[in-house]
């Protein structure tokens, strides 16, 4: 699928490879055409800031790999969270969400979209019944990663989707960190988001994001508790979404996304990141295994290491935390290992200052092995209570291991933790 799904051959000029429609518009045949696509009433590409030929490609083979009915790419991983969210949410709505996210979600939840009037309420996922807790009429939609970064702790999906379910409140899961790894839809999760910019894309080349719609979650029968989809919206011909698209199958929830949310926030990606993207697909399944079994290593190793005071990883862990790695990961614990240093904040530095082979940047999911030290970088913008919810102590250091032969990437973390004094 990661090669096929979504594409054969161009049909009038045969090309194998996707192309990159590099094009805004796209000529009507006519009048009536037209109005028949804005109309919806026919499939078809009306502006590439809501649909493009080469993104459909990245769209359709996405959603295939999870299992779901349809995608929608964006601009990057946060307009996907930004855009999922408000598919469903608006002003004087809220949202329950995992405590344990990406330092850029938490800043999206606990301000921008409280600032909007979409309350973002934190839980601790360890329990999954801090969930229902939480909820109360107003609740569209639940929010979490699968293998959150910096606890790596994998979340209760089946858990918490089926706490939802009961009460018309759909789960969306991030599950950025593992692709291929885990398909959150098969264990009840309804929506998919993405940062494409990690290991979907896996080259550090694009940045992107994509929403896949699981199409298993029934909308209609939510009723009043998903107002978004089922009254009418003004912004489109007073449609009630699960009506209109009652042809086109189970897709109500990416239509609303695609056609008002990008329509008018226009967080849309560009076809050249896309065919990037896509380029990143078609390997994605050679690479997982290389990342899972490189940072297994790297985990072992450091859990030898006399300076290393902690190292964070599933096959570190224990209880729960464990039983759920095994029951939703297949294949590998992911490519992200975390660890603390005894000598804290300063060997932490020193560590950093030292690695020749390791890159030190944000970003995760790269081909290369990529290291950060998240509580001056990535997580600094939370106060230091924010900090330990989301898992990120002032020692803690985050690797992204790459695929780089596993004695180069050990050789580097030797002489920076010798460095380091650990
Ligand atoms: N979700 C997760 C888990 C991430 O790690 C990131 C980025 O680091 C994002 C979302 C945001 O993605 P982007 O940087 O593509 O906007």
């Amino acid at each position: 699928m990661a090669l096929h799904a979504g594409w054969r051959a161009d049909p009038s000029t045969g090309s194998v490879a996707v192309p990159i429609h590099q094009t805004t518009s796209y000529q009507f045949r006519d009048t009536d055409h037209a109005s028949a696509l804005f109309a919806l009433q026919e499939a078809g590409n009306i502006y590439t800031r809501i649909m493009n030929p080469t993104t459909d490609v990245l769209e359709k083979r996405v959603a295939a790999l999870d299992g779901g009915v349809a995608g929608l790419a964006v601009a990057s991983g946060q307009a996907s969270s930004a855009l999922a969210l408000q598919t469903l949410a608006k002003a004087g709505d809220n949202v329950v969400s995992s405590t344990a996210l990406y330092g850029g979600t938490w800043n999206l939840f606990a301000n921008t979209l409280r600032d909007q009037g979409i309350d973002v309420r934190f839980v601790d996922p360890a329990d999954p019944e801090n969930f229902r807790r939480a909820s109360d009429d107003r609740t569209r939609a639940y929010y979490a990663e699968t293998l959150p970064n910096p606890k790596l702790e994998v979340f209760p999906i089946a858990e918490v989707a089926s706490i939802g379910r009961s009460l018309g409140i759909p789960l969306i899961m991030d599950n950025t960190a593992a692709p291929l790894l885990c398909r959150p839809l098969d264990h009840g999760a309804a929506v998919v988001v993405y940062s494409a910019t990690k290991y979907l894309g896996g080259h550090g080349t694009s940045i992107g994001g994509v929403i896949v719609d699981g199409g298993n979650f029934d909308w209609e029968a939510a009723g009043d508790r998903q107002p978004a989809l089922n009254s009418p919206d003004p912004s489109y011909h007073g449609t009630a979404w699960t009506q209109a698209v009652k042809g086109l199958g189970p897709v109500a929830y990416i239509m609303r996304a695609r056609t008002v949310l990008l329509r008018d926030l226009g967080a849309a990606i560009s076809p050249f990141n896309a065919f990037q993207i896509l380029q990143g697909v078609e390997t994605l399944a050679l690479r997982m295994p290389r990342h899972c079994e490189n940072a297994a290593r790297v985990a072992t190793w450091l859990a030898e290491r006399a300076g290393v005071s902690r190292v964070i990883y599933p096959s570190q862990q224990s209880g729960e935390a464990r039983k759920r790695a095994e029951r939703y990961l297949k294949g590998g614990y992911g490519g992200l290992v975390g660890f603390e240093l005894a000598g804290g904040v300063e060997s932490g530095r020193k560590f950093i200052d030292s690695l020749k082979l390791l890159y030190h940047v944000a970003n995760i999911g790269d081909a290369r092995s990529l290291a950060i030290h998240p509580a001056s970088t990535t997580h600094s913008q939370l106060d230091a209570e924010a900090q330990l919810a989301t898992g990120v102590s002032p020692g803690y250091v985050r690797l992204s291991i790459g695929l780089e032969h596993i004695d180069d990437i050990l050789a580097d973390l030797d002489q920076a933790l010798t460095v380091a004094g650990a």
